[in-house]
């Protein structure tokens, strides 16, 4: 339902917890988020993002340090809204997490494929499929990447997504991909956001980049780029939002 991303200097933690009140008007029944400070951190559960602050003022000293993170609020369509469906979701490793709007059509088909390759889940989500293909495709041929792992994953997916994902093989970086659900990057200085509108970004940047169906982009520290699926490289408008109006 909602996605919130950060990659820059500031603590993760507390600006993801901010992004995802922003998007609390959208509702949705789970909430949960990844930073990653040397190793994944991952707190999420049922109920409201009230409810995940408390969790992270008893528990998020873990997430202390990291400069990078993804939050999510879920709107459950597949899997009852409880602490295991929450997003993110993870690989059997531990070492990606993943959050995804939307609904994969074909998990059905793709679950009992992965599960027979000897995938376990955790969840009854449709989106965990996509954190098991990732990790597959990753694993098949570790010279591709994240980017080219999302983007070989991708291609045995039917249906529609806003996703973003991290992982602390490669630390530095968001991966992220939409079709059929809206994503957009916000432009700050010296850090970037990613998010399912603009809601959470305004606040810290009024410059933003929508990615456009079929597309994803790679965002570090220090710059990023779009391209397609298929791995095209793309010239993207800087939209400059106007508060005067
Ligand atoms: N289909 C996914 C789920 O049920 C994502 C729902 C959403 O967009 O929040 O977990």
């Amino acid at each position: 339902c909602g996605i919130i991303g950060y990659i820059g200097k500031r603590e993760a933690a507390p600006l993801l917890l901010n992004g995802l009140k922003r998007l609390e008007y959208r509702g949705y029944d789970s909430a949960g988020m990844a930073v990653m400070n040397g190793s994944m951190q991952v707190l999420k559960q049922k109920g409201s993002v009230g409810n995940l602050e408390e969790l992270l003022n008893v528990s998020g000293s873990v997430m202390l340090g990291a400069t990078i993170g993804i939050a999510h609020t879920r709107w459950a369509t597949h899997g009852d809204p409880s602490d295991r469906n929450a997003h993110p979701h993870m690989n059997i490793s531990d070492d990606i997490a993943l959050i995804h709007n939307g609904i994969i059509e074909n998990y059905t088909t793709l679950k009992k494929e992965l599960i027979s390759q000897g995938y376990e889940f955790e969840s009854d989500t449709d989106s965990e499929v996509l954190v098991h293909l990732i990790d597959r495709v990753w694993k098949a041929d570790p010279s591709i990447g994240l980017e080219g792992a999302v983007r070989q994953a991708l291609r045995h997916v039917e249906g529609a997504y806003g996703i973003c994902v991290v992982s602390s093989r490669e630390p530095d970086k968001i991966v992220v991909a939409r079709k059929g659900s809206p994503l957009v990057i916000g432009l700050g200085d010296g850090e970037y956001f990613i998010a399912s509108d603009a809601a959470p970004i305004v606040e810290h940047t009024n410059k933003v980049v929508y990615l456009l169906d079929g597309e994803m982009a790679v965002v570090t520290h220090e710059n990023y780029t779009v391209k397609t699926i298929e791995n095209v490289e793309q010239e993207k408008r800087v939209t400059e939002l106007d508060f005067s109006l």
